[in-house]
């Protein structure tokens, strides 16, 4: 099996979006965003990361954005919506932007790690809400432990699941 090639359909590919929950199909289409808040020492509290369509998502109204409402959020929270196109978090220069980002403590550094795999890590996009499934169930055991899968890992996963669509994915894999 670890020889097939991976054959998950185009449509598939994408990232989550964090508000609507439909994909994110493009690069182009992303935005990353946050919440600047300031706790009562004064420190800047960055929280609520997640990655949105940049613009209008399929089937949505023109007018509805997945986007923070930055009126809403500074009236409920106090706070300043913040963000940056999903494009500066490709490549090394996304990764050392990610970095940044924890160096800095202002972010959770959890929502931050899970930001850096959704961007940076091949496959783990779609693999990420299957793999704790395949794990309860026993049919998987990460090297590195939950959260942290290797390409190997991935693309077995993935490759069960795209040649098998009606059988409960984790019921044949054999570890
Ligand atoms: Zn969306």
């Amino acid at each position: 099996m670890s020889n097939t090639t991976c054959k998950i359909p185009r449509d598939c590919v994408g990232w989550r979006c964090g508000s609507c929950g439909q994909l994110i199909t493009s690069i182009d289409d992303g935005w990353v965003e946050w919440l600047a808040l300031e706790d009562v020492s004064g420190a800047s509290v960055l929280r609520g990361v997640r990655l949105v369509h940049s613009g209008t998502a399929r089937g949505r109204a023109p007018d509805y954005s997945c986007r923070y409402d930055y009126r809403k959020e500074s009236q409920n929270n106090a706070g300043m919506v913040e963000g940056l196109a999903r494009e500066r978090f490709a490549g090394p220069d996304g990764l050392m932007l990610l970095l940044s980002f924890i160096a800095t403590g202002e972010f959770s550094t959890n929502d931050i790690l899970e930001l850096a795999k959704r961007v940076q890590v091949p496959r783990y996009e779609l693999s990420r809400e299957i793999f704790p499934q395949a794990i309860a169930c026993q049919a998987f055991t990460p090297f590195l432990g939950e959260g942290y899968y290797l390409q190997s890992e991935m693309k077995e996963l993935l490759t069960w699941i795209a040649e098998e669509p009606k059988t409960p994915y984790w019921s044949g894999i054999r570890r």
